[in-house]
Protein backbone atom coordinates (compact mmCIF):
# COMPACT_ATOMS: atom_id res chain seq x y z
CA UNK A 1 0.00 0.00 0.00
CA UNK A 2 2.93 2.40 1.02
CA UNK A 3 4.70 1.53 -2.77
CA UNK A 4 1.25 2.52 -4.22
CA UNK A 5 0.81 5.78 -2.58
CA UNK A 6 4.18 6.89 -3.13
CA UNK A 7 3.84 6.09 -6.50
CA UNK A 8 0.46 7.76 -6.74
CA UNK A 9 2.41 10.95 -4.61
CA UNK A 10 5.14 10.40 -7.52
CA UNK A 11 2.58 10.90 -10.20
CA UNK A 12 1.15 13.69 -8.98
CA UNK A 13 3.99 15.87 -8.84
CA UNK A 14 4.89 14.55 -11.83
CA UNK A 15 1.83 15.70 -13.38
CA UNK A 16 2.17 19.13 -11.13
CA UNK A 17 5.75 20.00 -12.94
CA UNK A 18 4.24 19.69 -15.89
CA UNK A 19 1.99 22.18 -15.57
CA UNK A 20 3.89 24.64 -13.99
CA UNK A 21 7.05 24.01 -16.93
CA UNK A 22 3.78 24.55 -19.02
CA UNK A 23 3.15 27.80 -17.36
CA UNK A 24 6.08 29.32 -17.17
CA UNK A 25 6.95 28.74 -20.42
CA UNK A 26 3.49 30.86 -21.44
CA UNK A 27 4.67 33.63 -19.16
CA UNK A 28 7.88 33.78 -20.86
CA UNK A 29 6.68 33.40 -24.04
CA UNK A 30 4.58 36.26 -23.68
CA UNK A 31 6.84 38.61 -22.00
CA UNK A 32 9.79 38.00 -24.16
CA UNK A 33 7.50 37.96 -27.56
CA UNK A 34 9.35 40.57 -30.04
CA UNK A 35 7.06 43.28 -30.83
CA UNK A 36 5.12 44.03 -33.71
CA UNK A 37 5.84 47.05 -36.01
CA UNK A 38 3.36 49.65 -37.57
CA UNK A 39 4.84 51.55 -40.16
CA UNK A 40 2.33 54.16 -41.43
CA UNK A 41 3.65 56.78 -44.46
CA UNK A 42 1.60 59.26 -45.68
CA UNK A 43 2.66 61.23 -48.64
CA UNK A 44 3.60 64.34 -49.06
CA UNK A 45 3.61 65.62 -45.85
CA UNK A 46 6.00 68.24 -44.57
CA UNK A 47 7.07 68.57 -40.82
CA UNK A 48 5.88 72.41 -40.28
CA UNK A 49 1.65 71.49 -40.72
CA UNK A 50 1.55 68.86 -38.21
CA UNK A 51 0.34 70.59 -34.66
CA UNK A 52 2.95 68.67 -33.03
CA UNK A 53 5.62 70.26 -34.57
CA UNK A 54 4.06 73.96 -33.68
CA UNK A 55 1.74 74.07 -36.68
CA UNK A 56 -0.84 77.03 -35.79
CA UNK A 57 -3.65 75.06 -36.92
CA UNK A 58 -4.98 71.50 -35.04
CA UNK A 59 -4.32 69.57 -37.75
CA UNK A 60 -2.91 66.13 -36.46
CA UNK A 61 -4.68 65.91 -32.62
CA UNK A 62 -4.48 61.92 -32.72
CA UNK A 63 -0.63 61.86 -34.29
CA UNK A 64 0.12 64.41 -31.50
CA UNK A 65 -1.38 62.08 -28.51
CA UNK A 66 0.54 59.29 -30.09
CA UNK A 67 4.00 61.26 -29.82
CA UNK A 68 3.34 62.23 -26.68
CA UNK A 69 3.74 58.34 -25.98
CA UNK A 70 7.04 57.88 -27.80
CA UNK A 71 10.00 60.39 -28.98
CA UNK A 72 9.61 63.00 -32.09
CA UNK A 73 12.54 63.77 -34.05
CA UNK A 74 12.11 67.45 -35.04
CA UNK A 75 15.00 67.37 -37.57
CA UNK A 76 14.05 64.64 -39.75
CA UNK A 77 14.87 64.43 -43.46
CA UNK A 78 13.82 62.64 -46.34
CA UNK A 79 16.45 61.02 -48.35
CA UNK A 80 14.43 62.51 -51.46
CA UNK A 81 11.52 64.98 -52.64
CA UNK A 82 10.18 62.51 -54.51
CA UNK A 83 8.16 59.22 -53.66
CA UNK A 84 9.74 56.73 -56.28
CA UNK A 85 13.16 57.89 -54.64
CA UNK A 86 12.12 58.22 -50.61
CA UNK A 87 10.48 54.97 -50.62
CA UNK A 88 13.25 52.60 -51.40
CA UNK A 89 15.99 54.63 -50.00
CA UNK A 90 13.65 54.09 -46.68
CA UNK A 91 12.90 51.00 -47.43
CA UNK A 92 16.05 49.33 -47.83
CA UNK A 93 18.31 52.05 -45.95
CA UNK A 94 20.47 52.32 -49.29
CA UNK A 95 20.90 54.79 -51.69
CA UNK A 96 20.93 54.19 -55.84
CA UNK A 97 23.95 52.99 -55.70
CA UNK A 98 22.82 50.04 -54.44
CA UNK A 99 18.75 50.09 -54.50
CA UNK A 100 19.31 50.88 -58.19
CA UNK A 101 16.58 53.33 -58.36
CA UNK A 102 18.13 56.58 -60.17
CA UNK A 103 15.10 57.58 -62.79
CA UNK A 104 11.22 57.10 -63.00
CA UNK A 105 11.53 54.13 -64.93
CA UNK A 106 14.00 52.49 -62.64
CA UNK A 107 11.04 51.25 -60.46
CA UNK A 108 12.43 47.81 -59.63
CA UNK A 109 14.27 47.53 -56.14
CA UNK A 110 17.76 46.19 -57.09
CA UNK A 111 17.08 42.62 -55.58
CA UNK A 112 20.19 42.82 -53.54
CA UNK A 113 19.35 45.46 -51.60
CA UNK A 114 16.64 44.12 -49.29
CA UNK A 115 13.64 45.62 -48.32
CA UNK A 116 12.77 45.69 -44.34
CA UNK A 117 9.47 42.84 -45.03
CA UNK A 118 12.95 40.93 -46.41
CA UNK A 119 15.01 41.00 -42.98
CA UNK A 120 11.80 40.48 -40.83
CA UNK A 121 11.15 37.35 -42.70
CA UNK A 122 13.94 35.02 -41.18
CA UNK A 123 13.02 36.39 -37.75
CA UNK A 124 9.49 35.20 -37.97
CA UNK A 125 7.40 38.63 -39.20
CA UNK A 126 4.20 38.18 -41.16
CA UNK A 127 4.33 41.01 -43.46
CA UNK A 128 1.49 43.57 -45.26
CA UNK A 129 1.37 46.49 -47.26
CA UNK A 130 -1.46 48.48 -47.90
CA UNK A 131 -1.87 52.23 -49.49
CA UNK A 132 -4.54 54.37 -51.87
CA UNK A 133 -1.00 55.91 -53.51
CA UNK A 134 -1.25 55.34 -57.21
CA UNK A 135 2.86 55.57 -57.46
CA UNK A 136 3.41 52.92 -54.85
CA UNK A 137 2.42 50.15 -56.97
CA UNK A 138 4.74 51.21 -59.73
CA UNK A 139 7.43 50.60 -57.10
CA UNK A 140 8.53 46.87 -58.24
CA UNK A 141 10.04 45.43 -55.14
CA UNK A 142 7.67 46.89 -52.53
CA UNK A 143 6.21 43.97 -52.33
CA UNK A 144 8.70 41.66 -51.71
CA UNK A 145 7.92 39.03 -48.74
CA UNK A 146 4.39 40.94 -48.11
CA UNK A 147 1.99 38.49 -47.58
CA UNK A 148 -0.42 40.58 -48.32
CA UNK A 149 -0.15 43.65 -50.91
CA UNK A 150 -2.91 46.32 -52.26
CA UNK A 151 -2.95 49.49 -54.10
CA UNK A 152 -6.00 50.96 -54.78
CA UNK A 153 -6.07 54.48 -55.71
CA UNK A 154 -9.71 54.55 -55.80
CA UNK A 155 -10.03 54.00 -52.09
CA UNK A 156 -10.04 56.90 -49.63
CA UNK A 157 -7.89 56.95 -45.85
CA UNK A 158 -10.69 55.81 -44.68
CA UNK A 159 -11.60 52.57 -46.45
CA UNK A 160 -7.74 52.11 -46.29
CA UNK A 161 -7.90 52.03 -42.77
CA UNK A 162 -11.41 49.93 -42.17
CA UNK A 163 -8.72 47.60 -44.45
CA UNK A 164 -6.37 47.82 -42.10
CA UNK A 165 -8.36 46.62 -39.22
CA UNK A 166 -9.64 44.03 -40.44
CA UNK A 167 -6.19 42.58 -41.68
CA UNK A 168 -5.33 43.47 -37.93
CA UNK A 169 -7.98 41.66 -36.46
CA UNK A 170 -7.48 38.54 -38.07
CA UNK A 171 -4.19 38.89 -38.03
CA UNK A 172 -3.47 39.38 -33.96
CA UNK A 173 -1.86 36.80 -32.92
CA UNK A 174 0.82 36.85 -35.60
CA UNK A 175 3.88 38.81 -34.87
CA UNK A 176 3.17 41.10 -37.98
CA UNK A 177 5.14 44.37 -39.99
CA UNK A 178 1.98 46.12 -41.32
CA UNK A 179 2.99 49.09 -43.62
CA UNK A 180 0.37 51.34 -44.52
CA UNK A 181 1.01 54.53 -47.32
CA UNK A 182 -2.05 57.37 -47.15
CA UNK A 183 -1.95 59.17 -50.16
CA UNK A 184 -4.71 61.66 -49.29
CA UNK A 185 -2.44 65.06 -48.54
CA UNK A 186 -0.98 64.29 -52.35
CA UNK A 187 -1.98 66.47 -54.84
CA UNK A 188 -5.00 67.08 -55.84
CA UNK A 189 -5.92 67.72 -51.97
CA UNK A 190 -9.84 66.97 -51.65
CA UNK A 191 -10.78 65.86 -48.42
CA UNK A 192 -14.20 65.18 -47.19
CA UNK A 193 -16.73 67.18 -45.65
CA UNK A 194 -16.75 68.37 -42.78
CA UNK A 195 -12.35 68.76 -43.29
CA UNK A 196 -12.93 70.72 -46.83
CA UNK A 197 -14.13 73.68 -44.54
CA UNK A 198 -12.29 72.98 -41.70
CA UNK A 199 -9.80 75.65 -42.08
CA UNK A 200 -11.16 78.10 -44.31
CA UNK A 201 -11.45 81.56 -43.01
CA UNK A 202 -9.74 80.81 -39.69
CA UNK A 203 -7.15 82.74 -38.17
CA UNK A 204 -4.45 81.44 -40.12
CA UNK A 205 -6.65 82.79 -43.51
CA UNK A 206 -4.41 85.71 -43.51
CA UNK A 207 -2.42 87.35 -46.24
CA UNK A 208 -4.30 85.58 -49.29
CA UNK A 209 -3.18 86.03 -52.64
CA UNK A 210 -4.72 84.93 -56.38
CA UNK A 211 -2.45 83.64 -58.78
CA UNK A 212 -3.29 81.71 -62.43
CA UNK A 213 -4.02 78.03 -62.80
CA UNK A 214 -2.28 76.22 -65.55
CA UNK A 215 -3.79 74.64 -68.34
CA UNK A 216 -2.98 70.92 -68.60
CA UNK A 217 -0.58 71.81 -71.61
CA UNK A 218 1.89 74.11 -69.51
CA UNK A 219 4.24 73.09 -67.25
CA UNK A 220 2.58 71.91 -63.84
CA UNK A 221 5.85 72.53 -62.00
CA UNK A 222 6.20 76.14 -63.51
CA UNK A 223 6.68 79.11 -61.19
CA UNK A 224 3.32 81.47 -59.33
CA UNK A 225 1.01 78.78 -61.18
CA UNK A 226 -1.94 76.54 -59.74
CA UNK A 227 -1.33 73.21 -61.07
CA UNK A 228 -3.97 71.96 -63.57
CA UNK A 229 -4.54 69.18 -61.72
CA UNK A 230 -4.76 70.95 -58.20
CA UNK A 231 -7.06 73.48 -59.23
CA UNK A 232 -11.13 73.58 -58.99
CA UNK A 233 -13.81 75.80 -60.08
CA UNK A 234 -11.41 78.26 -61.68
CA UNK A 235 -10.38 78.75 -57.38
CA UNK A 236 -7.44 81.27 -57.96
CA UNK A 237 -6.92 81.84 -54.21
CA UNK A 238 -3.64 80.29 -52.05
CA UNK A 239 -4.97 80.35 -49.00
CA UNK A 240 -8.09 77.95 -50.64
CA UNK A 241 -5.47 75.19 -51.31
CA UNK A 242 -3.67 75.29 -48.16
CA UNK A 243 -7.05 74.67 -46.71
CA UNK A 244 -7.56 72.16 -48.71
CA UNK A 245 -4.20 70.48 -48.11
CA UNK A 246 -4.70 71.42 -44.26
CA UNK A 247 -7.49 69.32 -43.72
CA UNK A 248 -6.49 66.15 -46.20
CA UNK A 249 -4.03 65.90 -42.89
CA UNK A 250 -6.85 66.35 -40.38
CA UNK A 251 -8.69 63.58 -42.28
CA UNK A 252 -5.25 61.21 -42.86
CA UNK A 253 -4.95 62.06 -39.00
CA UNK A 254 -8.89 61.37 -37.74
CA UNK A 255 -8.31 58.17 -39.57
CA UNK A 256 -5.01 56.88 -37.90
CA UNK A 257 -6.69 57.84 -34.59
CA UNK A 258 -9.39 54.79 -35.40
CA UNK A 259 -6.84 52.57 -36.08
CA UNK A 260 -5.22 53.09 -32.81
CA UNK A 261 -8.00 52.99 -30.92
CA UNK A 262 -8.35 49.41 -32.69
CA UNK A 263 -4.96 48.96 -31.60
CA UNK A 264 -6.11 49.58 -28.05
CA UNK A 265 -9.19 47.70 -28.07
CA UNK A 266 -7.49 44.36 -29.50
CA UNK A 267 -4.54 45.27 -26.82
CA UNK A 268 -1.55 45.24 -29.27
CA UNK A 269 -0.91 48.80 -28.68
CA UNK A 270 1.70 48.69 -26.40
CA UNK A 271 3.53 45.50 -27.83
CA UNK A 272 3.77 47.23 -31.30
CA UNK A 273 6.17 49.83 -32.60
CA UNK A 274 4.42 52.62 -34.27
CA UNK A 275 6.52 54.80 -36.87
CA UNK A 276 5.34 57.64 -38.56
CA UNK A 277 6.88 59.68 -41.25
CA UNK A 278 6.22 60.85 -44.59
CA UNK A 279 7.90 60.10 -48.30
CA UNK A 280 8.50 63.94 -48.73
CA UNK A 281 7.15 67.20 -48.21
CA UNK A 282 5.16 69.80 -50.28
CA UNK A 283 5.53 73.29 -51.66
CA UNK A 284 2.96 75.46 -50.74
CA UNK A 285 4.43 79.04 -51.69
CA UNK A 286 7.86 79.27 -51.43
CA UNK A 287 10.46 79.58 -53.83
CA UNK A 288 7.28 80.83 -55.89
CA UNK A 289 6.23 77.06 -56.24
CA UNK A 290 2.56 75.88 -55.42
CA UNK A 291 1.00 72.47 -54.67
CA UNK A 292 3.35 70.05 -55.53
CA UNK A 293 7.32 68.59 -54.60
CA UNK A 294 9.84 69.27 -57.74
CA UNK A 295 12.51 71.56 -58.55
CA UNK A 296 14.70 71.92 -55.99
CA UNK A 297 15.54 70.14 -52.43
CA UNK A 298 14.60 72.71 -50.01
CA UNK A 299 13.21 72.26 -46.50
CA UNK A 300 9.62 72.37 -47.50
CA UNK A 301 10.02 69.29 -49.44
CA UNK A 302 13.20 67.52 -46.84
CA UNK A 303 12.00 68.19 -43.77
CA UNK A 304 9.41 65.31 -42.73
CA UNK A 305 7.67 64.46 -39.54
CA UNK A 306 9.03 61.06 -37.41
CA UNK A 307 7.79 59.59 -34.58
CA UNK A 308 8.57 56.45 -32.55
CA UNK A 309 6.28 54.78 -30.24
CA UNK A 310 7.41 51.72 -28.49
CA UNK A 311 7.55 52.30 -24.13
CA UNK A 312 9.66 49.51 -23.99
CA UNK A 313 12.71 50.75 -25.70
CA UNK A 314 12.16 54.63 -25.76
CA UNK A 315 10.89 57.07 -23.00
CA UNK A 316 7.98 58.37 -23.64
CA UNK A 317 7.11 62.43 -24.97
CA UNK A 318 10.63 63.22 -25.47
CA UNK A 319 11.74 65.58 -28.57
CA UNK A 320 14.81 64.60 -30.20
CA UNK A 321 16.43 68.00 -32.19
CA UNK A 322 19.07 66.23 -33.54
CA UNK A 323 19.30 66.10 -37.26
CA UNK A 324 18.87 61.86 -38.84
CA UNK A 325 17.82 61.02 -42.45
CA UNK A 326 14.18 59.00 -42.68
CA UNK A 327 16.84 56.22 -44.43
CA UNK A 328 17.70 55.49 -40.59
CA UNK A 329 14.62 53.72 -39.39
CA UNK A 330 15.09 50.21 -40.87
CA UNK A 331 18.64 50.23 -39.02
CA UNK A 332 16.59 51.86 -35.92
CA UNK A 333 14.03 49.23 -36.04
CA UNK A 334 16.87 46.33 -35.89
CA UNK A 335 18.12 47.80 -33.25
CA UNK A 336 15.10 48.00 -31.19
CA UNK A 337 13.92 44.21 -32.20
CA UNK A 338 17.86 43.22 -31.29
CA UNK A 339 18.27 41.92 -35.24
CA UNK A 340 21.41 41.90 -36.53
CA UNK A 341 21.78 43.61 -39.10
CA UNK A 342 23.32 43.13 -42.91
CA UNK A 343 26.30 44.75 -44.41
CA UNK A 344 24.30 46.21 -46.88
CA UNK A 345 22.98 48.98 -44.79
CA UNK A 346 23.98 53.02 -45.69
CA UNK A 347 22.84 55.00 -42.86
CA UNK A 348 22.80 54.32 -38.85
CA UNK A 349 20.82 53.34 -36.09
CA UNK A 350 19.25 56.39 -34.43
CA UNK A 351 18.15 54.69 -31.24
CA UNK A 352 20.84 55.70 -29.52
CA UNK A 353 19.70 59.58 -29.99
CA UNK A 354 16.44 58.38 -28.65
CA UNK A 355 17.77 56.72 -25.76
CA UNK A 356 19.86 59.50 -24.37
CA UNK A 357 23.18 56.91 -25.33
CA UNK A 358 24.67 59.18 -28.19
CA UNK A 359 24.73 62.61 -28.79
CA UNK A 360 26.46 63.13 -31.92
CA UNK A 361 24.98 61.12 -34.44
CA UNK A 362 25.05 61.01 -38.56
CA UNK A 363 26.26 64.78 -39.09
CA UNK A 364 25.39 64.75 -42.70
CA UNK A 365 22.49 63.83 -44.65
CA UNK A 366 22.22 62.90 -48.23
CA UNK A 367 19.26 63.64 -50.81
CA UNK A 368 18.43 63.31 -54.22
CA UNK A 369 16.00 65.57 -56.63
CA UNK A 370 15.18 64.24 -59.79
CA UNK A 371 17.64 62.46 -61.69
CA UNK A 372 20.61 65.49 -61.64
CA UNK A 373 20.23 67.09 -58.57
CA UNK A 374 21.64 66.30 -55.56
CA UNK A 375 22.01 68.04 -51.93
CA UNK A 376 24.04 67.22 -48.59
CA UNK A 377 22.66 68.94 -45.26
CA UNK A 378 24.13 69.30 -42.24
CA UNK A 379 22.30 71.26 -38.64
CA UNK A 380 23.81 74.19 -40.37
CA UNK A 381 24.10 74.32 -44.11
CA UNK A 382 23.09 72.89 -46.78
CA UNK A 383 24.47 72.54 -50.84
CA UNK A 384 22.76 72.19 -53.40
CA UNK A 385 24.60 70.47 -56.64
CA UNK A 386 22.99 70.46 -60.33
CA UNK A 387 24.83 68.04 -61.58
CA UNK A 388 24.39 68.71 -65.08
CA UNK A 389 25.06 72.57 -65.26
CA UNK A 390 27.58 71.94 -62.53
CA UNK A 391 26.17 74.49 -60.73
CA UNK A 392 26.15 74.95 -56.48
CA UNK A 393 24.40 76.51 -54.09
CA UNK A 394 24.96 76.94 -50.16
CA UNK A 395 22.63 77.84 -47.65
CA UNK A 396 23.15 78.72 -43.81
CA UNK A 397 20.13 77.00 -42.46
CA UNK A 398 20.77 78.89 -38.79
CA UNK A 399 20.63 82.35 -40.69
CA UNK A 400 18.20 81.98 -43.59
CA UNK A 401 15.45 79.19 -42.71
CA UNK A 402 13.84 80.12 -46.12
CA UNK A 403 17.20 79.30 -47.82
CA UNK A 404 16.75 82.18 -50.03
CA UNK A 405 20.36 83.65 -49.94
CA UNK A 406 23.38 81.52 -51.47
CA UNK A 407 26.26 81.92 -49.45
CA UNK A 408 28.95 79.80 -51.00
CA UNK A 409 31.09 82.95 -52.32
CA UNK A 410 31.03 83.81 -48.85
CA UNK A 411 31.49 80.55 -46.96
CA UNK A 412 34.40 79.23 -49.13
CA UNK A 413 35.39 76.82 -46.86
CA UNK A 414 32.38 75.68 -45.59
CA UNK A 415 31.41 75.63 -49.71
CA UNK A 416 35.03 73.09 -50.59
CA UNK A 417 34.40 70.64 -47.60
CA UNK A 418 30.76 70.13 -48.34
CA UNK A 419 31.40 69.91 -52.12
CA UNK A 420 34.38 67.49 -51.83
CA UNK A 421 31.56 65.35 -49.78
CA UNK A 422 28.89 65.52 -52.22
CA UNK A 423 31.21 64.64 -55.02
CA UNK A 424 32.37 61.62 -53.24
CA UNK A 425 29.22 60.34 -52.49
CA UNK A 426 27.12 61.43 -56.01
CA UNK A 427 30.34 59.25 -57.53
CA UNK A 428 29.63 56.15 -55.65
CA UNK A 429 26.21 56.51 -56.58
CA UNK A 430 26.75 56.91 -59.74
CA UNK A 431 28.73 53.39 -59.99
CA UNK A 432 25.18 51.61 -59.47
CA UNK A 433 23.90 48.89 -62.15
CA UNK A 434 20.66 49.67 -61.81
CA UNK A 435 17.85 46.94 -62.93
CA UNK A 436 16.11 48.81 -66.02
CA UNK A 437 12.53 48.42 -66.83
CA UNK A 438 10.60 49.11 -70.00
CA UNK A 439 9.37 52.52 -70.56
CA UNK A 440 5.85 53.18 -68.85
CA UNK A 441 2.79 53.03 -71.22
CA UNK A 442 1.08 55.93 -72.35
CA UNK A 443 -1.83 55.55 -69.27
CA UNK A 444 0.74 56.05 -66.79
CA UNK A 445 2.71 58.43 -67.78
CA UNK A 446 -0.59 60.17 -68.21
CA UNK A 447 -1.74 59.55 -64.61
CA UNK A 448 1.85 59.98 -63.80
CA UNK A 449 1.69 63.58 -64.56
CA UNK A 450 -1.56 64.07 -63.81
CA UNK A 451 0.00 63.70 -59.82
CA UNK A 452 2.36 66.37 -60.60
CA UNK A 453 5.36 63.64 -62.09
CA UNK A 454 7.29 63.40 -65.18
ZN1 LIG B 1 5.16 60.93 -52.54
Amino acid sequence: MLFLKDKKSRYFNFILLILVIVFLKICFFKGSKQPNIILITIDGLRADHLSCYGYGRLTTPNVDKLAKDGVIFLQAIAPSTETAYSIPAMITSTYSHYNGIDQWRDTLINPSARTLSEMLLNNGYYAAFFSNGYPLGLIKGIDREMKDFMVDENISAEKLTSISMDWLKLNQNRKFFLWIHYFDTHSPYSPPPPYNTLFIKDELDINDKNIPIASFDKDWAGFDIIPYSVARNNITSVNYYISQYDGAIRFTDEQIGVLLDKLRELKLYENTIIVITADHGENLGEHNRYFQHGGMPFDTLLHVPLIFKYESAISKNKKIKTQVSSAGIVPTLLDMLKIKRSGDIDEKSFLGLAQDKIENYNPYVFSKCAASIYSIRTEKYKLIWLVNSDKYSLYDLHNDKDELYDVKDIKKEEFDFLRNKLRKWFIRNRSSISPKMPPFDKDTIDKLRSLGYL
